[in-house]
């Protein structure tokens, strides 16, 4: 190995020296630039070996008046052991600001936290001064409504613009080197007067972001600070990110749920940019991800994946020729989800782009040893990347900042190209009715969850989609929709005539009210993207998807959202609505009593939480009452007066009926339930996605570690509710183990050395985890009449370690679902866990758990997938063999049951078994998953057969309380909001969930319980 390792060595300094042969061919530096010597030398210093620079990056340019990023850091960018903080990096680029005519920073929102997010504006001091008239002809670009489509005009403004480069950084907060690199890359961009920069600096204006997670950020250099201070010591890891999630913040470009990804949105189209190009670090030395790996999105532009091909491959052959060992491009990342930051540029007619460097997670210099499969050579890396090298955080920022200003000189030249494209992509996603289609999506007035609904209306708002109401009735012509009785007729017809039928068409009528996202307008891709079906084959090449394979934001908000391809749709007379589109609410009718239908609409349990003194029971059967249906689980509210009430409905967009009497209707009361919500200290991404949900639904609730839980054993006395999210893909055994034990104490506190962390939770160590005791503890909680509420690997914990007898895990055989929607069915209407929903809900299943049920609580729920046959004997294969020579006797009945159903017991079973499950006490399902043939709404789904029809939902009895299972995730990044309310449901009726529960009909065993 070092052999090898020293001739490729010497091969890449051989290549050195070639590179700097042709560095007067790609005219990067003017010899007459003055140059800061010492900060130069510096630079030198910390490049671990030559070939880890290029001649963009191994000096800097000198200047007698703009400081450089020295001022703020007292050392180069990239230097080891530095790593500043959010107001440090924003401090220079500010000191830019005064220095220079050609920097221009604007502040464009703020964190969760509070904390500041910038945009660094950087180019000639002519474009500074023409920025705002530059921005007004772009956005005629970006909208050529405005100029009704003339491609001459359009080709005047191109003559006359400029396009804007947006570069983020550091949105993964332990991705460290991006805001040194950016406040170097800026002091670069507006000093150097070689040709090379100046030409960028004339050509288009740089925008830069220097970090996008700044929360995280300033988190990660407390945690970064810490180490330093204690050297040889193991370092806590960076649990938490921003306020909610960690690495997923990078998945929030449909949902739009984090104000990162909204401030980064709002700056992308209110610049009107061309580009977004996001910085990461990971894969050895630059893995430039523009072009990815198939299976590539299927509703971007064309005229988008060869932008990709073209700079992409630009990028990697300049380098190459650089002498840089280790870039690249294509590699495992598919393009198929538009979920990740960048991608905002790609649904929004610019180009996306990624860069994933090295790093080391802080500025240690550190030897670098990689695997096989990261310095193999491969046919998309012909230049891989060293097997060992030291590595330190100035190479980084040396390779992101060459990749940048390549990337930036191949703009520059192309500006016209790419500004023609631009306006060529915004055409035709206002052409898209007349081309591929569709004209329109309809979300019918007629929809039972008007705040789903609006939900989902203000989401494509914010994508800058235009949504207008029909100010009358219309009707489109649509494909009949199929029944099984017109499939088999349609069969019968065509054997009979043998001929080929055009597909039946209808008219189908909307009503006035109605909303439409009409296809004729700028975004028109992304509406498209968020709403349309999903489909991935179980057999592409592609064995690992990058990603989520669904997000069908019309099924997971369990929302009617119907696809128009007729154009005459867009004929129908409508109106413009401003954003944020709300549901209408209010009070109709006089009276104390106050009925509100339980329609699933999130707001409902707001209602709840803002109105505690008032009395609300839910009804168990639906109801009629003064002339309007209500599903069951509907709200009948009392000792709240109207005037208290009408604002709360009104802005919650929910529909009061007030009487003077409540309606006759069997009714329990729903209470504003104590909630604590569980973290464990080995990862809180996931669980973030639910605090976000539980946030936005103002639910008050206690936030608290699984150390928490270990430490209390008296959890009844404070909770009603505890839900436990999903715990990444933590085992049950990892949860309860923690970390292993040996080395230092992990903190997480705030302390004068570390004041950014510890504020959402902390502990003096975050290795110990649930622990045995903490799993009793939760025993104890729901024996004494608690809910506990768990999820994917939080629920397979309860099942694991005897909190739900009953249930049990089979294991998987082909079944992958990699982020699907599944269909599921209502198996019990009348569990209050399932309250305002009717059937056919679609559900995220990421490899979700396959349970099964039993009457005994040793599981034994197994069974064989097909039915026995009978063995070889006598008469045809359905007849009973008979023994001779003795009269037949009737077999005993062999017990049967549906998959999501647990098989009866057998005689043999109850006879003195302590095993059997009192009937009171046995899982109740309230939610199935479908049968095989409507399984799959969107996504990836292989093996379907062996989780079709098992449960999906299950309501455990345990003593006095409840353990709620669910095999899915309920609350995923902000896109799964249809199916939130069945966790609402069960914080709502946390004490009346046996409510509608059937009685058995099976002979009672002495029962233990009450
Ligand atoms: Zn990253």
């Amino acid at each position: 190995m070092e052999k090898i390792l020293g001739r490729m060595i010497l091969f890449a300094a051989a290549t050195i020296v070639a590179a700097q042969f042709m560095v007067a061919q790609v005219r990067i530096r003017d010899p007459k630039q003055a140059i800061d010597e010492g900060y130069t030398k510096k630079i030198r210093e910390y490049t671990t070996e030559p070939f880890f620079n290029s001649p963009w990056t191994d000096y800097l340019p000198a200047s007698a008046t703009v400081p450089t990023p020295k001022a703020v850091l007292g050392d180069v960018a990239g230097a080891p052991n530095k790593l500043p903080y959010s107001t440090d990096v924003y401090r220079y680029m500010r000191m830019l600001e005064r220095a220079t005519g050609r920097v221009k920073v604007v502040s464009i929102g703020t964190t969760e936290e509070g904390r500041e997010m910038i945009a660094v504006a950087v180019a000639s001091e002519r474009l500074i001064a023409d920025l705002e008239q530059n921005r007004s002809r772009l956005a005629r670009l970006a909208d050529p409504r405005l100029i009704n489509m003339d491609d001459a005009e359009a080709e005047r403004l191109v003559a006359a613009s400029v396009p804007i480069y947006y570069i983020t950084g550091s949105i993964h907060a332990p991705e460290t080197g991006a805001p040194t690199a950016l406040m170097e890359l800026a002091y670069r961009l507006a000093v150097d007067e070689s040709p090379a920069i100046q030409a960028i600096r004339d050509r288009l204006v740089t925008l830069i972001t220097p970090m996008v997670e700044v929360d995280g950020r300033d988190r990660q250099v407390d945690v970064y600070n810490w180490h330093l201070a204690h050297p040889g010591q193991n370092w806590p890891n960076l649990i938490y990110w921003g306020k909610y999630v960690a690495h997923d913040n990078n998945r929030d470009a449909m949902a739009l749920t984090l104000k990162l990804t909204q401030n980064v949105l709002k700056t992308f189209i209110d610049w009107k940019a061309q580009v977004l190009h996001d910085l990461h670090e990971s894969v050895p030395y630059l893995y430039d991800n523009t072009i990815g790996d198939e299976p590539y999105n299927a509703w971007l532009d064309p005229i988008l994946t060869d932008e990709w091909q073209m700079i992409g491959w630009h990028n990697v052959s300049e380098m190459t020729k650089l002498g840089m060992p280790g870039v690249f491009a294509h590699g495992d990342f598919d393009t198929w989800s538009p979920g990740y930051l960048m991608f905002l540029a790609a649904t929004h007619n610019g180009i996306s782009r990624l860069y994933e460097t090295f790093g080391n997670a802080g500025a240690d210099t550190l030897e670098r040893t990689l695997t096989p499969q990261q310095y193999g050579r491969t046919w998309y890396r012909q230049n891989p990347p060293l097997p060992k090298a030291k590595w330190s955080q100035r190479n980084n920022n040396n390779y992101e900042q060459t990749g940048l200003l390549i990337s930036l000189d191949h703009f520059a030249e192309n500006s016209k190209l790419f500004l023609r494209n631009f306006y060529l992509k915004s055409k035709r996603s206002i052409d898209k009715p007349k081309n591929e289609g569709p004209a329109a999506y309809v979300f019918p007035a007629d929809d039972p969850r008007p705040g789903g609904q609006a939900e989902l209306l203000r989401i494509l708002q914010l994508q800058g989609c235009e949504v207008v109401q029909a100010a009358a009735p219309f009707s489109v012509t649509m494909r009949k929709a199929k029944s099984d009785k017109d499939d088999k007729t349609e069969k019968n017809e065509k054997t009979e005539k043998n001929e080929k039928k055009e597909p039946a068409t209808e008219a189908v009528q909307f009503p006035a009210g109605s909303y439409l996202v009409r296809m004729d307008q700028p975004y028109s891709r992304v509406a498209d993207m968020l709403l349309d079906y999903q489909y991935w084959s179980p057999n592409d090449p592609q064995r690992r998807p990058y990603d989520d394979t669904a997000w069908t934001f019309g099924e997971f908000g369990n929302v009617k959202v119907v696809r128009i391809t007729d154009v005459k749709v867009l004929d129908a007379p409508v109106r413009k609505l401003q954003a944020p589109l709300q549901a209408p609410g209010g009070i109709r009718g006089q009276g104390t009593v106050f009925v509100v239908n339980h329609n699933s609409d999130n707001a409902l349990v707001t209602l709840r939480y803002k109105l505690r003194n008032a009395r609300m029971d839910a009804a168990e059967e639906p109801f009629e009452f003064q002339g309007v249906k209500f599903n069951r689980g509907s709200f009948v509210i009392r000792g709240v007066s109207p005037g208290e009430l009408r604002p709360v409905v009104s802005d919650l967009g929910l529909q009061a009926i007030a009487a003077s009497e409540a309606p006759s209707v069997v009714t329990h009361p729903i209470r504003a339930a104590r909630l604590a919500v569980v973290h464990t200290w080995l990862t809180t991404q996931d669980e973030g996605w639910w605090r976000h949900a539980i946030d936005n639904a103002s639910i008050p609730f206690t936030y608290i570690s699984t150390q928490a839980v270990a430490r209390d054993s008296n959890l009844r006395s404070k909770y009603d509710v505890i839900i436990f999210p999903p715990a990444g893909r933590n085992t049950p055994q990892a949860i309860v183990a923690g970390m292993p034990m040996w080395g230092n104490a992990l903190p997480w506190k705030k302390t004068p050395e570390t004041p950014n962390i510890g504020n959402l939770d902390s502990t003096d160590d975050m290795r110990p985890g649930l622990s045995w005791t903490g799993v009793d503890n939760l025993k104890n909680f729901v024996q004494q009449g608690g809910v506990l509420l768990g999820s994917m690997n939080t629920s397979d914990l309860a099942i694991t370690f005897g909190l739900a007898p009953g249930v049990s895990i089979a294991p998987k055989q082909k079944f992958k679902a990699t982020g699907t929607a599944l269909r599921t069915k209502l198996v019990d209407a009348s569990s209050p866990l399932v309250y305002g929903y009717t059937d056919n809900l679609a559900v995220y299943c990421f490899e979700c758990s396959i349970y099964n049920l039993s009457n005994l609580a040793n599981g034994g729920g197994q069974r064989p997938a097909v039915e026995p046959e009978r063995t070889t004997g006598r008469g045809t294969k359905d007849d009973p063999d008979l023994p001779q020579g003795r009269p037949v006797v009737d077999l005993p009945e062999i017990p049967k049951a549906e998959a999501w159903e647990a098989l009866p017991l057998t005689d043999e079973q109850k006879r003195n078994n302590t095993a059997v499950i009192p009937p009171e006490f046995r899982p109740r399902v309230v939610l199935r998953y479908a049968d095989t043939k409507e399984l799959l709404v969107s996504g990836l789904l292989d093996g379907a057969s062996e989780i079709a029809q098992h449960p999906a939902v299950v309501d455990v009895p345990v003593d006095r309380g409840h353990v709620v299972l669910f095999s899915n995730n309920p609350m995923w990044r902000g896109e799964t909001q249809g199916s939130y309310f069945l966790v609402y449901n069960a914080i709502l009726n946390f004490d009346s969930l046996n409510a509608g529960r059937k009685k058995s009909d099976e002979a009672v065993t002495p029962s233990a319980g009450r």
